[in-house]
């Protein structure tokens, strides 16, 4: 028996990241936030001050980055880069589009592919991404593709950075993540689809305890 994955992948904003941490909490399983990886990665480039035009220069800084995902209490980590605190400057819209950049390129993808599967451990991984049930854990007895409309999507992101006392505007948020769906999903590797009987669900009008109950069910059915 080998151990067991829960696959969350859909677009940015969908609510994964809360409902990931949910049912990993909830089950008692590791959790791998994978686009915190791609994240971290544009932020090294950008301390190196690497720029991302080309695949081949980036591809050491992929192999060898020195990143930690520490658990500090409960539902709390810390992500650290080369001994630096990271936690909150990955989560910039500008990083984000970096990130979604740097992801294009395969050999990148194929750099972090162990770094990735490094996560599943016992008792079971509860897996955060875009490919996380297509590529990077395609054995997954549990797959889930979780979406919601890209207003919804742009408003959820506008309250979390009001919240955070970032200025911005819902026209500009709302661009951003129908530029981001673009690339995503036209990317030649490892494109942003729902994996083969993954369910889908649409939390556009759900609360984030219908989509987990929805996911805990499912993995009944499933395990
Ligand atoms: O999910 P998050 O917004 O943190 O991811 C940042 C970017 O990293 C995404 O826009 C996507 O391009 C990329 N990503 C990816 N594959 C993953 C996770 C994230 O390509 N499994």
């Amino acid at each position: 028996e080998s151990i067991p994955v829960i696959t969350i992948d859909g677009p940015s904003g969908a609510g994964k990241g809360t409902v990931s941490r949910f049912v990993a909490d909830q089950l008692g399983w590791q959790l791998l936030d994978s686009g915190a990886i791609y994240r971290v990665l544009a932020v090294a480039l950008m301390h190196h001050n690497i720029e991302v035009q080309e695949e081949e220069p980036l591809i050491p800084i992929a192999a060898h980055l020195d990143v930690q995902f520490e658990i500090t209490g409960e539902g709390e980590s810390k992500v650290v880069l080369e001994g630096e605190d990271v936690s909150d400057s990955i989560r910039t819209e500008e990083v984000g589009a970096l990130a979604s950049k740097v992801a294009a390129f395969p050999r990148i993808r194929e750099a972090l592919l162990r770094r990735q599967r490094a996560f599943r451990v016992e008792p079971g991984l509860v897996a955060d991404g875009r490919d996380m049930g297509t590529v990077v854990f395609s054995d997954a007895p549990v797959k889930v593709f979780l979406t919601a409309s890209a207003e919804e999507r742009a408003e959820r992101r506008y309250k979390q950075l009001k919240e955070k006392g970032f200025d911005v505007k819902i026209g500009r948020l709302l661009d951003d993540i129908r530029q981001r769906d673009e690339r995503d999903q036209n990317r030649s590797v490892a494109p942003l689809v729902p994996a083969e009987g993954a369910l889908v669900i649409d939390s556009t009008d759900l609360s984030i305890q219908e989509v987990v109950n929805k996911i805990l069910s499912f993995t009944n059915e499933k395990l």
